[in-house]
């Protein structure tokens, strides 16, 4: 075990390393960060920033020698820096899971090796490739990236060859995959934290909805029929057991026409479980630091139901927005990321109302949400947008 007064290292220093850092920080840990921006979220706030590109070998060595052991923020950290560090110091997870996960091909080989279904794709690496693909799916069908896409980026909806191909070429002619458009019901993502003893804890299912390939509110528990959420929550655990996973480990999964397709895997703690902050025992950034440091894992129960929000740059398009909305609702949490530049699309904070139902609590935060947007001298061109939970 790793007790606290060690320091523990985190490559990427975005949101989801602050996290990690606070988390840590609070029970005891020093934290080492590794992002190349001077400016980073976790990096301004950790003990140590070493601000170095990802691939420095002279700066992974330093962080090696710095912490006790290494997690990680996000999967585009390239695979040779963890196999690097976890030459001298436990890298968790370790760098073949990340390697899954960072590559789209690899990883829905990786899903159907686990016996689990997936939304129909063609693998595209040439222009022949992608018109066999197309024409096997039919109809409307997204192009991503196999590498580097985050956050809808590196993907684009198709709906005939000439974009299909501009699209692929727009990538520069890397290898992508072409999938099926499909009629969503609901997204859901399931969350769970592994150790190096196999021991799992899983959190409620999260239903999940985004905006323009952006999430953008997450209610726990999901309001799937009981046997889809357990279904997912069971292909969560097995994937963790096929990759002997230790760390959190989030899934994305679509309900299409009442099944369960699995979307894609993340290593790390994910945005929707950033409601487990408020609304869990423990949240997944204390288990991603129980579970790095070999510690036993924390209760993951649900203390009430809960909605979380994103808040993108967007928001500050007419001026800095109205906290108040926030602070005065006593049961809404306010999560702010430190970042400088509010630029569209980006993700600056969060906030997470609590209800003793899940309608109560989205009813607060579509409350939360008209004031937060409510501007006194908006445009009328500028109509904020409705929350998700108002959308029905
Ligand atoms: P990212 O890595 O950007 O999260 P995803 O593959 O999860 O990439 O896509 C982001 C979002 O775009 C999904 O959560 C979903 O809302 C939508 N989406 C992606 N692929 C499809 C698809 N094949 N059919 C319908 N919606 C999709
Ligand atoms: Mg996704």
């Amino acid at each position: 075990m790793i007790l606290p007064g060690a320091t523990l290292g985190v490559v990427g220093g975005g949101q989801l390393g602050r996290m990690f850092a606070i988390a840590a920080q609070r029970m005891g840990y020093r934290v080492a960060v590794l992002d190349p921006d001077p400016d980073s979220p976790a990096g301004r706030l950790a003990e140590f920033h070493l601000e170095a590109d990802y691939a420095d070998r002279q700066a992974l060595d330093e962080l090696a020698r710095l912490c006790a052991a290494v997690t990680v923020e996000f999967e585009n950290v390239p695979a040779e820096s963890l196999e690097r560090l976890a030459r001298t110091r436990p890298v968790r997870p370790g760098a073949a899971a990340v390697a899954i996960a960072q590559d789209r091909i690899r990883e829905k080989r990786f899903l159907a090796e686990c016996g689990l279904t997936g939304v129909p794709f063609s693998v595209v690496r040439d222009r022949s490739e992608l018109a066999v693909a197309l024409a096997r799916l039919g109809g409307s069908a997204v192009l991503k990236r196999a590498r580097l896409g985050y956050d809808g980026k590196g993907q684009v909806r198709v709906r005939s060859f000439a974009e299909a191909l501009a699209a692929f070429e727009g990538f520069g002619g890397e290898p992508c995959v072409l999938e099926k458009l499909c009629a969503l019901q609901t997204e859901i993502s399931v969350v769970l934290a592994r150790g190096a003893d196999g021991a799992t804890v899983v959190y409620p299912a999260i239903e999940n909805r985004h905006r323009r390939g952006i999430l953008d509110t997450s209610l726990i528990p999901a309001r799937a029929p009981r046997a889809v959420t357990r279904a997912a929550v069971d292909a969560t655990v097995r994937i963790a057991g096929a990759l002997d996973y230790v760390g959190v480990l989030a899934v994305e999964f679509f309900v299409s026409n009442g099944r369960l397709l699995v979307n894609e895997i993340a290593p790390r703690p994910h945005n929707s479980g950033h409601v487990t902050l408020d609304a869990c025992v423990s949240s997944q950034f204390e288990q991603q630091v129980r579970a790095l440091c070999g510690l036993p894992l924390g209760d993951p129960a649900l203390l009430c139901p809960a909605v979380m929000t994103n808040l993108l740059g967007d928001l500050w398009a007419l001026g800095a927005p109205r906290w108040e909305a926030i602070l005065r609702e006593p049961r809404a949490k306010l999560h702010l990321y430190g970042k400088r530049a509010a630029r569209p699309g980006r993700k600056m904070g969060h906030f997470t109302c609590l209800g003793d139902t899940r309608d109560e609590a989205s009813a607060r935060a579509v409350k939360v949400w008209r004031i937060l947007v409510r501007k006194a001298k908006a445009p009328r061109r500028s109509r904020p947008v409705q929350h998700a939970a108002a959308r029905g």
